[in-house]
């Protein structure tokens, strides 16, 4: 039954979801939600206090026992729906999702397509939650590990993917027998709320699925502190992980963090060219560079050097910025200043310190409004240099040229993050030699992503903890539980000391 409230007041105030009901600000105080390609006022959305982000979590608390309750296929019924309600409003959903992150609609609708595929495939797990049996050491005895629900999970999620992250962290969540709380980013709570109202009348039940908005630092880490929370599941920056991590020991939930990255992106001279050339743009300029797979560093074999770098440059060159609601367009804007600025100020210190800009670097001239950024290349680069060591979450890449393969795979190595890499080469040697060495959670070998469902989606060193997607990701919202269980009709042990036998 959807509740009395709704979602929104008029067409453009927002609401929260907490314990089944749509609410507005406690404190009365909200934020406005601006679209990047206009610089206008979208919506307004309300701040949570700590107390209502607290009832969020109670409200979660007291309908977990009932939600584990019911059965795994019963839960996966409320998925099933709730996917089939997204791809019933995918227009809508994909139209607000360009709105409030900038990306063009082409990738919104996949975007949307793979938030509803998340909550299918972990439906299919509700057969699937599988433990184990296993033989005991003495006679007449069974162990088994049992996976049961953590109980009340946090999802936190950034802006870049804020349908998908999402339904990454719900579906999985959800189907093992947790109730949850998620907390979009300020930048686009909107996809969020959509996404809880189709849950809504997917018919959960109460207090099973909340949303509450606003900061980080405020409603974020009530979620991260509150003694309630039993998991933190985190999409964001490696900073605000670390800020979580040292916030969550004091009581110590279980942490998932998918954190930030900086992809090598390495083509050899044996690779197909032309291929690798169409997936380097692809690979660095998807969402306007805002992607924590996005390739951030590129390493050429000095024997394609003169020809692949300026093919590459030309066909950045041809991409379309502009409209993001427009069919034609490749790249929408950032979605934010602040964002843009970062780039931006990165780029000018990377020039300062004598690297060569080959293009961008600026804000285009044609676009007085919006938050565009020129895709922007940069040859030469030093290994040590902030522009190949931190990651710019922007359409900024720089080139170094290597001369062997080996050296290549070092210097993608030699990063504080470990999220995804790409390797260009047709040498099968090379292919396993980077399979293998290679420290990163992810190598899209010849190809690129997104990452599909069945794949773990996970990080080397600074690039976090835990895993998403594939059973290892639905593995990440269970708790473990050893039974030992004896079943002889006279039970005798040697060690119960002084009532066992002794031999
Ligand atoms: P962010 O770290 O600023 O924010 C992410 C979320 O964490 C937001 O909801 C924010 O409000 C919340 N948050 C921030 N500080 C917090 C705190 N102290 N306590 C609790 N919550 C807090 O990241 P962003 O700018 O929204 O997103 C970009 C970053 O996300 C990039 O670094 C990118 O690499 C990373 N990212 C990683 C993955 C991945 O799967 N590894 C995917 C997408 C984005």
């Amino acid at each position: 039954m959807p509740s009395k409230s709704a979602a929104h007041t008029g067409t453009t105030n927002y609401r929260m979801f907490i314990d089944g009901e749509w609410v507005s600000s406690s404190k009365n105080e909200s934020f406005d939600v601006v679209n990047p390609a206009t610089e206008r006022r979208i919506a307004s959305v309300p701040k949570a206090s700590r107390d209502q982000t607290k009832e969020a979590l109670e409200g979660a608390e007291r309908a977990q026992p009932g939600w584990e309750d019911l059965s795994p296929l019963k839960r996966a019924s409320f998925l099933i729906k709730t996917a089939q309600l997204i791809r019933r409003d995918k227009e809508r959903l994909a139209r607000t999702l360009t709105s409030e992150q900038g990306k063009p609609l082409f990738e919104a609708r996949s975007e949307i397509d793979g938030a509803a595929s998340n909550f299918e495939y972990y439906a299919e797990y509700a057969r699937r939650i599988e433990g184990d049996v296993l033989p005991s050491d003495n006679a007449r005895q069974t162990v088994m590990i049992l996976k049961l629900p953590i109980g009340v999970v946090a999802s936190i999620t950034p802006w870049n993917f804020p349908s998908a992250t999402v339904a990454r962290k719900l579906a999985p969540a959800l189907i093992t027998g947790n109730a949850v709380v998620t907390k979009p980013s300020s930048n686009t709570p909107l996809s969020t709320i959509e996404m809880v109202r189709l849950m809504e009348e997917a018919g959960f039940p109460k207090g099973v699925v909340n949303v509450v908005t606003g900061s980080g630092s405020e409603v974020g880490d009530e979620l991260v502190t509150n003694s309630i929370t039993g998991l933190v599941t985190m999409t964001g920056s490696t900073e605000a992980g670390r800020t979580i991590m040292a916030h969550s020991s004091s009581h110590l939930p279980k942490l998932i963090l998918e954190l930030g990255g900086k992809a090598p992106f390495i083509v050899w001279h044996d690779a197909d060219i032309p291929w690798a050339l169409k997936c380097a743009i692809w690979a660095r300029f998807w969402n306007c560079g805002q992607t924590c797979i996005c390739s951030e560093r590129m390493y050429v074999d000095e024997k394609i050097r003169d020809k692949f770098v300026p093919a590459f440059v030309r066909m950045a060159k041809e991409l379309r910025l502009g409209d993001p609601l427009k069919a034609n367009t490749d790249l929408g804007p950032m979605v934010s200043d602040q964002e843009r600025k970062t780039s931006i100020d990165f780029v000018h210190k990377a020039e300062r310190e004598g690297d060569k800009i080959i293009i961008g670097g600026e804000k285009p001239k044609s676009k007085n409004r919006g938050w565009y950024f020129e895709p922007t290349i940069i040859d030469d680069v030093k290994q040590g240099s902030p522009l190949v060591q931190d990651e710019i979450f922007g359409p900024v890449v720089p080139i170094l040229e290597v001369d062997s393969f080996d050296k290549a795979i070092d210097h993608a190595n030699d990063s504080k993050y470990g999220l995804a890499s790409y390797v260009f080469t047709k040498d099968s040697t090379r292919v396993l030699k980077a399979m293998n060495r290679i420290r990163f959670g992810e190598s899209y070998i010849n190809q690129v992503g997104p990452e599909q469902l069945q794949g773990a989606h996970t990080g080397f060193r600074q690039s976090g903890l835990g895993a998403e997607g594939s059973r290892y990701g639905l593995e990440c919202y269970t708790q473990l539980k050893t039974c030992y269980v004896d079943w002889n009709d006279k039970p005798s042990l040697p060690y119960l000391f002084p009532y066992g036998a002794r031999k």
